[in-house]
């Protein structure tokens, strides 16, 4: 059984099961990952409140088939993120490839954590995409203005207008 403590960002929270949690982080020594939060959504985890998408964390894992999160601690100042800091972690959940460490893709999403200042492009360019580059997908046009998450294509203004808001992350 291997364990692993890392720094690490909480991507996303889903329960699963009657009682656990499944939470999702980029953690600095391991990428991209899943991991069970067992009792996860019983009103006195210990973890819970230290899990939510945004924050900064060191966590504890231990793997054996699965990780599972056996420690989180938050680590200070916790705050909300602001709408950057959401968008920077929608695309890190939907881009960065599972299971593979990144140190510029760590410390360009921590610091999209702490500051009001848009680093998308940054973000775009380390997970392998040109924002500079690319065309509307539909209509061919540039510049492209955002990116629809779920089809990982890009859109000019008009074309993207369609698009559902909380599919998109504009650029
Ligand atoms: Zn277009």
């Amino acid at each position: 059984m291997q364990e692993y403590v890392t720094d690490a960002i909480v991507l996303s929270v889903h329960s699963r099961g009657e009682t656990d949690r499944l939470i999702g982080c980029f953690a600095k020594q391991l990428g991209r990952i899943e991991a069970r939060m067992i009792g996860g959504r019983k009103p006195l985890s210990k973890l819970s409140p230290h899990c939510t998408p945004g924050g900064l964390v060191t966590i504890r894992l231990v793997e054996k088939n699965q990780l599972t999160l056996i420690d989180a601690l938050q680590i200070p100042p916790s705050r909300l993120p602001t709408p950057a800091a959401l968008r920077a972690i929608m695309l890190v959940r939907a881009l960065a490839p599972k299971g593979v460490p990144d140190g510029r893709l760590w410390e360009t999403l921590k610091r999209s954590l702490n500051e009001e200042e848009k680093n998308t492009e940054a973000l775009f360019r380390i997970l392998g995409y040109d924002v500079t580059a690319a065309s509307c997908e539909a209509c061919g046009d540039t510049p492209v203005s955002l990116f629809s998450v779920p089809h990982h294509e890009f859109f000019c203004d008009r074309c993207g207008a369609r698009l559902p808001e909380h599919e998109v992350v504009y650029c």
